[in-house]
C-alpha cells in the first residue's frame, strides 16, 4: 500500500490550484499525491465549451499547471485511478483497481458529473456530454466531421455556416492561412444561398469584408442586417466591428453595450475589449474580456489590459501563463515586460513583424505595432501602425486614446502616421453620409 502526507480526490480545477498553492507555501517533494480518474493533468475545464472547441485554445494552454510542474516538485500524480470510497477513520482511499492509499489530510475535490437526460430518445448513440477534455473537439476534427457532414447532406444550411466558423477559427489562430480565409468565406456564401436569414453566416461575411478593408460594404452589410434584425446582439456586434475598423471607437462601444444589453453572456462578444482598452477604459474592457474568462485568448487580453493599466507584474504573471502559440507572441511580451532591451528584443520584435504580415487581417498588425511601440520598439512599431492603417484599419482616434502609445505620442514620426489615419476615417465617414443621403432621397 502507498501514501502521502497529502492527498487530494480529483484532479480537475480545485486540484490543479490546490497543488499550485501548496507548492507555493514549501510543500517538499513527496509529500503530495493526487488521484483522479481524469486521463489528463488538471486542465481549466471553462475553455472546453469555449475557446478549446473553438481551436482557440490547446492542451497545453489550459492546463493549471505545465505538464512538468507535477515532476519537477515531487508531486504524484495518479491518473485514471478511480477511487470507491473514503475510509476516513482508517484514513485511507479504496482504489476501485483494488488497492489502498494513505493519506494523513485529504482534500475531496470530485466536481460534478453531468446529469443525463432521462427522456425517450437519451441513449442514442450521437447524443454528447460536454464535461471533459475527452469530450470537447479539436477545431481540426471538427472540420473534418462538418466536411463529412456537408458532403453527405449539402442542403443544410446550419451545417455550412459552422464549417465556415471551424474554417475561419483555423486561418485566424491555427496558422491555416489565406486559403483557411477563402474557404471560410466559401462556406459562409453556400450557407446564405440556402439560408439568407443566418446571422451568423451573414455576421461572419460582413466582418470578413472588413477585414478585407473594403469597410463601405461591410458597414452597407452591417445596415442591411440590422434593419432586419434590430434585437440580434450578434448583428449588433457585427456593426461595432465594421465601427472599429474605420477607427470610430465610441461608436463602435455604443454598439458592443447594445450587443451585451441583448445577449448577456454571449462570449462572442470578448472582441469587444479591444475598443474600450484602446479609448483608455479598461474597467469596461474587463467585462467583455471576462465573458470567456480562463481562454488563452483572455489571458492575452486581460496582459493588454494590465499594461494599459501600467500594472506590469500582473501582465508578467498573465503572460507566462500564455502558450507558445505564434498568436500570442509570449517571448516578446516576456522580455518586454522584464524591461529587456537590445538584441533579443529586436529579434523578436522582427519576428512579430514578419509572423503577422502573413495574417491578411490588418488589425493585429495594428494591435501588435502598439504594444511593439510601447515596448520601445519604436521603428518597427510604427512601421506596423502604417501598415494597418494602409490596409484600411483607421485606428485615429485609438492613435490618440490608446494609453499603451502615450511614450511616443510626442514623436515626429508617430505624428506622421495620423494624417494617413485621418484620411482613411475621413473616406470611410464620407461615404457614409454619401450612401446614407442617396437612401434618403
Ligand atoms: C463545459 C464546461 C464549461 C464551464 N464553463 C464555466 C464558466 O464559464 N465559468 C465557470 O465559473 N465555471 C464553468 N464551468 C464549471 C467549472 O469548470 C467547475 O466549477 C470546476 O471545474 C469545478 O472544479 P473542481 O475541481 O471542483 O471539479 P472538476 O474540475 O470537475 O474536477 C473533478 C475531478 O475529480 C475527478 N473525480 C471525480 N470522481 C472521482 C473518483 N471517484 N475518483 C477519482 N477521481 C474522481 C474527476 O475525474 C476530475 O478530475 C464549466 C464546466 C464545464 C464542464
Amino acid at each position: 500500500m502507498n501514501g502521502s502526507k497529502f492527498g487530494i480526490l480529483g484532479g480537475g480545477m480545485v486540484a490543479g490550484y490546490a497543488a499550485k498553492q501548496l507548492v507555493e507555501l514549501g510543500l517538499r517533494p513527496g509529500e503530495l499525491t493526487i488521484l483522479s480518474a481524469d486521463s489528463s493533468v488538471p486542465y481549466e475545464r471553462p475553455p472546453l465549451s469555449k475557446g478549446f472547441l473553438a481551436g482557440t485554445d490547446s492542451e497545453e494552454t489550459i492546463r493549471i499547471n505545465a505538464e512538468d510542474f507535477y515532476r519537477k516538485n515531487g508531486i504524484e500524480l495518479k491518473l485514471k485511478c478511480e477511487i470507491s470510497a473514503v475510509d476516513t477513520q482508517r484514513r485511507r482511499l479504496i482504489l476501485k483497481s483494488a488497492g489502498e492509499f494513505e493519506f494523513n489530510k485529504l482534500l475531496v475535490a470530485t466536481g460534478a458529473r453531468p446529469r443525463k437526460l432521462n427522456i425517450p430518445g437519451a441513449n442514442l448513440q450521437n447524443l454528447c456530454y460536454l464535461r471533459t477534455l475527452e469530450d470537447s473537439k479539436a477545431n481540426k476534427e471538427a472540420i473534418s466531421m462538418l466536411e463529412q457532414a456537408v458532403g453527405m447532406d449539402p442542403s443544410y444550411a446550419p451545417a455550412w455556416a459552422a464549417l465556415g466558423l471551424r474554417y475561419y477559427y483555423d486561418a485566424h489562430y491555427g496558422g491555416g492561412g489565406r486559403e483557411m480565409y477563402q474557404r471560410s468565406e466559401s462556406a459562409y456564401e453556400r450557407a446564405l444561398a440556402l439560408d439568407p436569414n443566418l446571422m451568423l453566416a451573414a455576421g461572419q461575411l460582413t466582418t470578413a469584408r472588413a477585414d478585407s478593408g473594403d469597410l463601405r460594404r461591410a458597414y452597407q452589410q452591417a445596415q442591411a442586417l440590422l434593419k432586419s434584425r434590430p434585437d440580434s446582439g450578434e448583428v449588433h456586434l457585427t456593426l461595432a466591428y465594421v465601427l472599429r475598423y474605420a477607427g470610430l471607437l465610441d461608436e463602435s462601444a455604443h454598439e458592443c453595450d447594445t450587443a451585451l444589453r441583448l445577449d448577456p453572456g454571449n462570449y462572442q462578444f470578448r472582441t469587444c475589449a479591444l475598443p474600450f482598452m484602446q479609448m483608455g477604459n479598461t474597467e469596461r474592457a474587463r467585462d467583455f474580456v471576462n465573458l470567456d474568462a480562463g481562454s488563452e485568448w483572455s489571458n492575452y487580453l486581460m496582459a493588454g489590459i494590465l499594461m494599459r493599466e501600467g500594472k506590469l507584474n500582473a501582465a508578467q504573471e498573465i503572460v507566462q501563463r500564455l502558450s507558445s502559440n505564434p498568436y500570442y507572441h509570449r517571448n516578446l511580451l516576456q522580455v518586454c515586460l522584464q524591461h529587456g532591451s537590445g538584441a533579443e528584443l529586436d529579434r523578436l520584435a522582427r519576428e512579430v513583424e514578419s509572423t503577422t504580415s502573413e495574417i491578411p487581417d490588418p488589425e493585429p498588425r495594428f494591435f501588435r505595432g502598439t504594444i511593439l511601440a510601447f515596448c520601445g520598439e519604436q521603428e518597427i512599431g510604427l512601421r506596423m501602425l502604417e501598415a494597418a492603417i494602409s490596409h484600411n484599419h483607421c485606428g485615429y482616434q485609438a492613435l490618440q486614446t490608446d494609453p499603451l502609445l502615450a511614450k511616443v505620442r510626442g514623436s515626429h514620426e508617430f505624428r506622421q502616421l495620423l494624417p494617413a489615419a485621418k484620411g482613411c476615417q475621413d473616406k470611410f465617414l464620407s461615404e457614409r453620409q454619401r450612401d446614407s443621403s442617396a437612401i434618403r432621397q
